[in-house]
């Protein structure tokens, strides 16, 4: 194969010839190729960091660790519907299903607790409650789990912005968030003065799964400029790259030798 760079004049990347064993990149793909080169980059060096830092000393005997995704509500249950419909429970699963993926890449044990658009349920009926309790009971089947709800946030008012983690009680739960709101804050939101806090005793599932737990208000879909970032394909990948990346500086010692 060879390569041939043609720098006397201007190409429409648009257009492909195909004769005679030459190619134009089509502009879109090349873009894509770019902007999925430039993803895998942004994660491989957050591992690179998390081998450097390694912040949590993970004293979990020799299992690896799980990472437990969880896309916030679904199915009957849409979770916040901003004003022009876009529902909490489909962001959620778009970012989720980003975040497993990259996980898979970077050879990250990873369980979804749903995969798709359906109310999970520990009972015959569905109700909030019970799709809480299979999400808690399923976190809680896995050996050396770490829980990661992901939800966005809402406020009857526009002008609250912002991510900020919400932790499980427990010194672990407390440094993975905080190295999370950290990550969220340095790489994709630099104005957010918000900080980790631990989760209110009302939110069932900090409440309930016995792991290290968090959970990530990745945004206000009552404000614009949050709600036009977490529609849009490539934030959502940028989020799942500083999700992994927090996971890996806190719980990935191990795992992150993949990418050196
Ligand atoms: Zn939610």
């Amino acid at each position: 194969m060879r390569g041939l760079f043609d720098f006397t004049r201007k190409i429409d990347y648009n257009r492909e010839h195909g004769s005679r064993g030459v190619v134009v990149l089509n502009r879109e793909k090349l873009l894509d190729g770019v902007l999925l080169l430039m993803l895998l980059g942004a994660a491989c060096l957050l591992v690179y960091t998390a081998m450097q830092l390694s912040a949590v000393s993970s004293e979990k005997g020799s299992a690896a660790p799980v990472l437990i995704i969880d896309p916030g509500h679904g199915g009957i249950d849409g979770g916040a519907i901003a004003f022009d419909g876009t529902k909490e429970s489909d962001i959620n699963l778009a970012i989720a299903l980003k975040l497993s993926e990259l996980a898979g890449f970077c050879g990250v044990q990873s369980v979804l607790t749903r995969t798709d658009d359906s109310a999970r349920t520990s009972y015959e009926a569905y109700s909030e409650h019970a799709d809480l309790v299979y999400r808690t009971e399923l976190a809680n089947s896995i050996q050396n789990g770490v829980f990661l709800s992901i939800h966005q946030n809402f406020y009857p008012t526009s002008q609250p912005s912002g991510a900020q983690v919400l932790y499980a009680p427990g010194e672990q739960s407390r440094q993975f968030a905080e190295a999370l709101q950290t990550l969220l804050v340095s790489q994709l939101q630099p104005s957010n003065r918000r900080l980790a806090e631990p989760a209110p005793k009302s939110l069932y599932l900090t409440a309930h799964v016995s792991c290290p737990a968090v959970l990530v208000e990745c945004g206000f879909l009552s404000n614009l400029t949050d709600l036009d970032q977490l529609r849009q394909d490539t934030f959502q990948s940028s989020l799942a790259v500083v999700l992994l990346g927090a996971y890996l500086r806190c719980f990935g010692q191990t795992r992150a030798l993949l990418c050196t």
